[in-house]
């Protein structure tokens, strides 16, 4: 059996029709302003250190001091060796193939062994996004396989905002994990649009979906 990319299980878990899209299409490359976004995690003490204007300057989506008191706290939650580890991996970019899925890990801290996922999007209020709670058992469970070592915890960062989150493999995000392998494994003609629309409004498929988004709703007057 294939490999499900890291990749597939995101937009999977994100709409299984978006997938059938970007398969169709061949469209898996990210956008060049995805690369900016991502370099930003691998420069956080610097960040920390720079000035305002600094700061401006890069593809950050807070205010300076806002950014800065975030990658201050996340400083403080992970413990100062952790941190040092965050901000230099030993590991970055690292292709890891598990049992089921291969992606790339854009961070492998050791000791212990734990994979960082970086995105270049917007965190939501509490924890990680599904598509990316996703994609981090992925490659949690790639890495354990590779080392043949248990992982338990997996960090998602979303560096435009200082936002960098731990999440803890526990019984129902490894259920949701397994329902997107399912889907991607699964997948065939075109699946039925997802029933929360607002997803619809960031999607890059919404024309050809025939999705009407509230967007344009608004601007037929009925939004
Ligand atoms: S427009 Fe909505 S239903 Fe259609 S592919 Fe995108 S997210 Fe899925």
């Amino acid at each position: 059996m294939s490999y499900v990319t890291f990749g597939d299980l995101r937009t999977a878990a994100y709409c299984p029709r978006k997938l059938y899209y970007r398969r169709e299409e061949d469209d898996r490359e990210p956008p060049p302003e995805v690369a900016a976004i991502r370099a930003l995690a691998f420069r956080y003490e610097r960040s920390l250190a720079a000035e305002d204007a600094e700061l401006a300057d890069e593809p950050i989506a807070v205010d300076p001091g806002t950014y800065r008191s975030r990658l201050a706290d996340a400083r403080e939650r992970f413990g100062e060796s952790r941190w040092e580890t965050l901000c230099s991996p030993e590991e970055r970019g690292v292709l890891a193939t598990g049992r089921d899925c291969r992606g790339v890990v854009h961070k492998l801290l050791t000791g212990p062994l734990e994979p960082s996922l970086v995105s270049p999007g917007r965190p939501p209020e509490r924890g990680v996004w599904e598509p990316q709670s996703v994609a981090a058992v992925a490659a949690a469970k790639a890495v354990a396989w590779e080392h043949e070592r248990p992982v338990e915890t997996a960090v998602v960062e979303y560096p435009a905002y200082g936002a960098i989150r731990r999440i803890r493999l526990g019984t129902r995000r490894k259920a949701r994990y397994r329902r997107a392998l399912r889907t991607v494994r699964s997948l065939d003609g075109p699946p039925a649009r997802t029933r929360n629309r607002s997803k619809c409004e960031a999607c890059s498929y919404a024309d050809r979906c025939g999705v009407r988004t509230r967007t344009l709703r608004s601007l037929l007057g009925f939004g």
